[in-house]
């Protein structure tokens, strides 16, 4: 085996070094607000299972019956054999949610930008993307060899510059950002993003995943919930955060869809999902949009406000906007592991967030909440911030 074994060593024995190790913990239980961890239960605020359907029994039931349908595995990618009934009824709804022509669904989101990204920008093009967008969309810019400029984290000044500077190049201009920051719970101001947009003529791609579900009327995201759908030409989603499976897809325009189950390798060349996942899916998008989807949203807001008005009281360093997520930011890597195992020795699963998933000296802790957390867990949680805050250096 040569040296793979002892170069491999020494590369983790570095990051193991710098603090950044990472390993899986195994959960025993089905996800919810309460987790099983090494056979402890555990109170969870690190999922986005935001309106908690993960282990909902109307998803869990229309799975069973997919089963019965279809059974276990699509067997082949779409384009093949594997473009089952499921999928076009899951796309259809999502279409319909969404507002949109049409909509395609992906075996993830990470996935979906990959496909979408590559198909419509190349070595051509220019693509400007937001400080913190999603490692999935970096990555996938980087595939489609456009030339990627980055400007400062919600700040359009810094990307009317760069707009500025592409609207002179002839040649296409992509603009990406998210509805809502998954590491910072943070939005822009789709207004002016897309008034920015239309006065240079880029296109944009908004990553809506930690939006659906939680934000606009029925859930559906914050370009809905500014009326701005149409001027959009690509959303981005996930169908395993907040509609609780797995799988992501895009929406926009028929020809968009079109171009894309021509050209999309992460499309084509992928096993169709799982009739399984697309099924629950399905069930989850329809019930986000029921009278307990708004019931679901309306307890979740509750808890954010819950948290947030404790938290800040205690002298945490809160974001001012209010969002599903809540990061605590504790600086150092050391210093955000001691508060997570703090956290879990008193029943909390809250995992570190660090370095490279955020910037260096800006680990944190992720707080998320669900609309199956209840006043009880939430205030348990808040007791535990105020023995905390004592603990670590702020
Ligand atoms: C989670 C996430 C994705 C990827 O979605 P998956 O379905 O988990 O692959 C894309 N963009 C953002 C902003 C995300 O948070």
């Amino acid at each position: 085996m040569g040296d793979f074994e002892e170069k491999i060593g020494l590369e983790l024995e570095s990051i193991r070094g710098s603090g950044l190790w990472r390993e899986l913990r195994c959960i025993e239980s089905v996800q919810g607000s309460q987790i099983y961890h090494n056979g402890k239960k555990l109170i969870n605020f690190s999922s986005n299972d935001y309106l908690g359907l993960a282990g909902h029994h109307t998803l869990t039931e229309a799975a069973k019956h997919a089963i019965d349908r279809f059974g276990v595995g699509s067997g082949a990618s779409r384009l093949v054999c594997g473009s089952l009934e499921v999928h076009h009824e899951l796309e259809e709804a999502l279409a319909r949610w969404l507002k949109a022509e049409a909509a395609l669904v992906f075996s993830s989101g990470f996935a979906a930008a990959q496909g979408v990204i590559s198909s419509i920008v190349g070595s051509e093009d220019v693509v400007v993307i937001d400080k913190k967008v999603h490692a999935s969309t970096v990555d996938a810019v980087k595939l489609s060899g456009a030339k990627l400029r980055v400007f400062k984290h919600n700040d359009l000044s810094s990307l009317e510059k760069i707009l500025k500077w592409a609207d002179k190049r002839n040649s296409r201009v992509l603009t990406i950002a998210e509805s809502v920051y998954s590491m910072d719970g943070d939005s822009p101001v789709i207004e002016d993003l897309v008034d920015l947009k239309e006065r240079y003529g880029s296109w944009l791609m908004l990553d809506e995943a930690h939006a659906l579900g939680c934000y606009g009327e029925s859930g559906g995201g914050l370009a809905l919930k500014s009326n701005l759908s149409e001027k959009i030409e690509i959303r981005l989603g996930t169908l395993g955060k907040s509609i609780g499976v797995a799988g992501g897809f895009i929406c926009g325009s028929k020809k968009l869809v079109d171009l894309l189950v021509n050209k999309a390798r992460s499309f084509i060349f992928s096993t169709a999902p799982s009739p399984i996942a697309s099924a629950a899916a399905l069930a989850g998008v329809k019930l986000v949009q029921s009278e307990e989807g708004d019931a679901r949203r309306d307890k979740l807001w509750k808890c954010v406000s819950q948290f947030q008005k404790g938290v800040s009281s205690q002298g945490w360093p809160v974001a001012p906007a209010s969002s599903v997520i809540l990061p605590l930011i504790l600086s150092e890597e050391s210093n955000a592991m001691l508060a997570a195992n703090l956290l879990r020795d008193c029943g909390f699963y809250i995992p570190a967030i660090r370095y490279p998933t955020v910037p260096r000296n800006e680990s944190r802790l992720r707080i998320t909440l669900s609309a199956n957390h209840s006043q009880d867990e939430i205030a348990a949680l808040l007791k535990a911030f105020s023995d905390l805050i004592v603990e670590v250096n702020l």
